[in-house]
């Protein structure tokens, strides 16, 4: 066992693969904590009597509870605490940007650095997968079915509250795989598909059915789920249609959007290269448009695949990317190149293929509505450079397909559906929540926003049935 105590102010560093052997793979890159590790970070933690980290959770994690329970070596209970809140813990403890959330309210992060909150999160939830997860308990049933359209996080935690309360759930989802981002977008070096897929079958053993295939708006109306016997949906229908720069030569062959491109690889298992042949095209020098988590993902992927070389080109500068630190500070490591202040206008094609970009130079202006500063054009600052692949990663909008179809729903400009603050929507006994109502944003938020469904579709269902009004907590 490790010494407790120790210095307060000196995080524990996550151990990762070396760069040179890790582009060779699709292995994890980060190793997680060993057990003296996750000891002696647990020892960090100040058991504040009032702790600020858990209004940092958008699931509302007892973290001082669990880490409590780390540091006494009791992981059984500390896995337990968490999953009183969340069904998800080794998929956030991996790819939470725990840095803007919970971590960046830890009092230490005042005084030197935060607890470690999302490795120590990822540790318990790996040390339950290691001896076997106990069974789930499920509530008494309620006798009241509800529908959930999407198994992202969204859906998947909509999903596993309600049949945590008793509820009857059947989730519809338009894949063959369900998952959402987690499985499809997200590549096998941050998030093995096999602790997605074991934390999916936990959500399914609290009775939680899922019918892959199905795409509503399409294969079933709203209508005819209603019309099956349901007495509520809700909708996380995410934000999977990818935005495109609308500049001559995008539809030349080998430029692709970031979706398509990691939806080839991860679905049609490129990243079992070897065991699978898929039909993805990877050039030598590719450019990826965007600097946000997806380019990131994008660029690092299409390395391992067999690039040569990779530049990520951005319009503002390094200090205004979206990605995780983490991320940008791991591609740069592994080599991915950075083209920043620079915007492409059109590409050049050869045989209906590209071969080139030509850009232009940005500065910096004053900031915008984003709050980051705004890039402007340098007037004569065109160039050109050579690529035979390019990865548009600019950002995705709501997906359409279920929203078009349904009257009454109120949507956005852009598609979004509007919802009150317990994600209602305009139709009654019809709730949203993730992606589709915020447009593209993180894993936990959209998982906070599902929970705060599921709470007023209990009351809902409840009220319905004609019980007293109220919210019964979850028993884990
Ligand atoms: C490549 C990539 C990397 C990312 N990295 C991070 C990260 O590191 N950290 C982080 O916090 N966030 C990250 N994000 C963002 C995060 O994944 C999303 O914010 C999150 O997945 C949103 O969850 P959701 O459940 O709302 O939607 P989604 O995960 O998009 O799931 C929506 C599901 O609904 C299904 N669906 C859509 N329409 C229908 C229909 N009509 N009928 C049935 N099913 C339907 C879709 O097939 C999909 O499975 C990343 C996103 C991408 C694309
Ligand atoms: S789920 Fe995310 S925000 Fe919540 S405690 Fe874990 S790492 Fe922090």
């Amino acid at each position: 066992m490790a010494e407790r105590g120790g210095d307060r102010f000196k995080r524990k560093p996550m151990r990762k693969r070396p760069p040179h052997e890790r582009i060779r793979d699709f292995h994890e890159v980060a190793l997680g904590f060993t057990e003296e590790d996750a000891l002696a970070e647990a020892a960090r933690c100040l058991q504040c009597p009032n702790p600020t980290c858990i209004p940092g959770c958008p699931v509302e994690i007892d973290i001082k509870s669990f880490i409590g329970f780390i540091r006494e070596g009791d992981y059984e209970s500390a896995i337990r605490k968490i999953k009183e809140k969340n069904n998800l813990p080794g998929i956030c403890g991996r790819v939470c940007p725990q840095e803007v959330q919970c971590e960046e309210v830890c009092v230490l992060n005042r005084k030197g650095a935060p607890i470690a909150i999302g490795a120590l999160e990822r540790f318990a939830a790996d040390y339950e997968r290691s001896k076997g997860v106990p069974e789930a308990r499920r509530g008494e049933p309620t006798e009241m079915r509800v529908a959930v359209v999407g198994s992202g996080p969204a859906g998947l935690t909509a999903a596993g509250d309600l049949a945590r309360l008793g509820h009857e759930v059947t989730i519809f989802e338009a894949l063959h795989s369900p998952g959402g981002v987690l499985t499809y977008g997200i590549p096998e070096f941050r998030l093995p598909k096999s602790i997605v897929r074991d934390e999916i079958e936990y959500v399914k053993s609290l009775g939680v059915k899922i019918m892959t295939n199905v795409i509503v708006g399409r294969t079933i109306t709203l209508d005819e789920v209603f019309a099956m016997g349901f007495h509520a949906v809700f909708i996380g229908t995410g934000a999977g249609s990818p935005k495109f720069l609308y500049i001559p030569g995008e539809n030349l062959n080998g430029v692709y959007s970031a979706n398509e491109f990691l939806t080839r690889c991860n679905l049609m298992k490129a990243y079992l290269f070897g065991e699978y042949d898929t039909p993805i095209y990877i050039g030598r020098q590719v450019a990826v448009i965007g600097a946000g988590n997806v380019a990131m993902d994008a660029a690092r992927t299409a390395l391992r695949l067999g690039a040569e070389e990779v530049t990520v080109v951005y319009r503002r500068s390094e200090a205004e990317m979206p990605a995780r630190l983490e991320e940008i500070h791991n591609a740069r490591e592994e080599g991915i190149k950075f083209q920043t202040l620079t915007v492409p206008v059109r590409f050049l094609g050869e045989d209906g293929w590209v071969k080139g970009m030509e850009c232009i130079r940005m500065r910096l202006g004053e900031p915008d509505d984003t709050g980051r500063r705004k890039p402007i054009p340098v007037e004569g600052s065109n160039f050109q450079f050579e690529v035979d692949m390019v990865i548009v990663a600019i950002g995705q909008n709501p997906n359409p397909t279920l929203t078009r179809t349904v009257k009454g729903l109120n949507t956005s400009e852009e598609g979004l559906i509007i919802t009150d603050e317990n994600g209602r929507t305009s139709i009654p006994g019809v709730w949203a929540g993730g992606d589709i109502v915020t447009g593209e944003a993180t894993v936990i938020s959209a998982m906070g926003a599902a929970k705060r469904a599921a709470r007023d579709i209990h009351n809902y269902l409840m009220e319905k049935k004609g019980a007293a009004l109220g919210w019964i907590p979850p028993t884990p």
